[in-house]
C-alpha cells in the first residue's frame, strides 16, 4: 500500500488502474469502515481509501480539534485490508489559501437542519474526492442516512458518472451502530446510548403493526434526549433515523423499515 499526501501523486499512481474504488472517510478506523473497505476490494481492480478530518463540515462549537485522530494505526488496518492508496491530504491541499467553492444541496433533512453547513462540507469534500480520485465507484456506510441521501442528490443532480454504493451499518454484539465517536463514550454512556438502537427497533415494530414508528420510538428512548426521530426516504429504502447526545457526544443511527439497499 502507498500513503500519498498531494493531488499530483494521486493522478500520477492512478494512471490506468483499472476499476477505481473510492472509500472517503475521516480515520479512526472501525469493522463499519473495514467492511466497506473489503466491498471495494471484491468489486475493483484498485482501492483508494481517503483519510481526511475535513474542517469544512465541522460547526465552530463541535468536535473537530478532538476528533480521533491515529494515522500509523489506520495505515495498518488499511494495509491489511489490501487498500492499494491510502489518500491522507493536509487541510492546506484540500483547501488552500483563496479557496472559495462550496456544494449546497438542498433539503438535507432533520440532520441538516441540526447541523448547519455539515452537508455543505460533505458534499464539497466527496465532489472534490471523487474529481481528484476520479471512482467509477463510491463506497458509504447506511449508518449515515442523510449523507447517502444528499450525495444520492449530487450525483444525480451533477450527472456524475458514479457508482454510489452503500453498506449495511456494522454494529457491535450488543447493537450500538460503530462509530469513531463511540470512543468518547463512557461505560455508563455506552450502557444508556443502546437505548438509541433500541428505540429505533421499537420503531420499526411499531410500524410493522401499522403504527407511527416516530412516536414509539420517541417513547423507547428511556431518557435520551433526542435532536430528532424522523422517516427518511433513501430512494431504495425508507429508514427511521435518529439523532441524540449521550453526555458530550452526540450519535445517531437508522434502521430500515421498507426496502433492501441496493
Ligand atoms: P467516517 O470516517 O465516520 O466519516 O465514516 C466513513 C464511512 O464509513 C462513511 O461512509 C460512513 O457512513 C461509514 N461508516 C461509519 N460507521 C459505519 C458503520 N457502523 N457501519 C457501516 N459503515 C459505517
Amino acid at each position: 500500500m502507498k500513503t500519498l499526501r498531494t493531488i499530483q501523486e494521486v493522478h500520477q499512481a492512478l494512471a490506468d488502474r483499472g476499476r477505481v474504488g473510492l472509500v472517503p472517510t475521516m480515520g479512526a478506523f472501525h469493522e463499519g469502515h473495514l467492511a466497506l473497505f473489503r466491498a471495494a476490494r471484491s468489486e475493483c481492480d484498485t482501492v483508494v481509501v481517503s483519510l481526511f478530518v475535513n474542517p469544512t463540515q465541522f460547526g465552530p462549537s463541535e468536535d473537530l480539534s478532538r476528533y480521533p485522530r491515529d494515522e500509523a494505526r489506520d495505515a495498518d488496518l488499511a494495509e491489511a485490508a489490501a487498500v492499494d492508496i491510502l489518500f491522507a491530504p493536509s487541510a492546506e491541499e484540500m483547501y488552500p489559501s483563496g479557496y472559495a467553492t462550496w456544494v449546497e444541496v438542498d433539503d438535507t433533512g432533520a440532520e441538516g437542519e441540526a447541523r448547519p453547513n455539515h452537508f455543505r462540507g460533505v458534499a464539497t469534500v466527496c465532489l472534490k474526492l471523487f474529481n481528484i480520485v476520479r471512482p467509477q465507484a463510491a463506497y458509504f456506510g447506511q449508518k449515515d442516512a442523510q449523507q447517502v441521501a444528499v450525495l444520492r442528490r449530487l450525483v444525480r443532480d451533477l450527472d456524475l458518472e458514479l457508482d454510489l454504493r452503500v453498506l449495511p451499518t456494522v454494529r457491535d454484539a450488543d447493537g450500538l451502530a460503530l462509530s469513531s465517536r463511540n470512543a468518547f463514550l463512557s461505560d455508563d454512556e455506552r450502557r444508556q446510548a443502546l437505548a438509541l438502537p433500541r428505540a429505533l427497533g421499537a420503531g420499526r415494530s411499531a410500524h410493522v403493526q401499522g403504527s407511527d414508528p416516530v412516536t414509539a420510538a420517541r417513547a423507547a428512548l428511556n431518557g435520551l434526549e433526542p435532536d430528532y426521530v424522523e422517516v427518511l426516504d433513501l430512494g431504495d429504502v425508507t429508514v427511521l433515523a435518529a439523532a441524540a447526545r449521550v453526555g458530550t457526544t452526540r450519535i445517531i443511527d437508522n434502521i430500515v423499515l421498507e426496502g433492501e439497499l441496493k
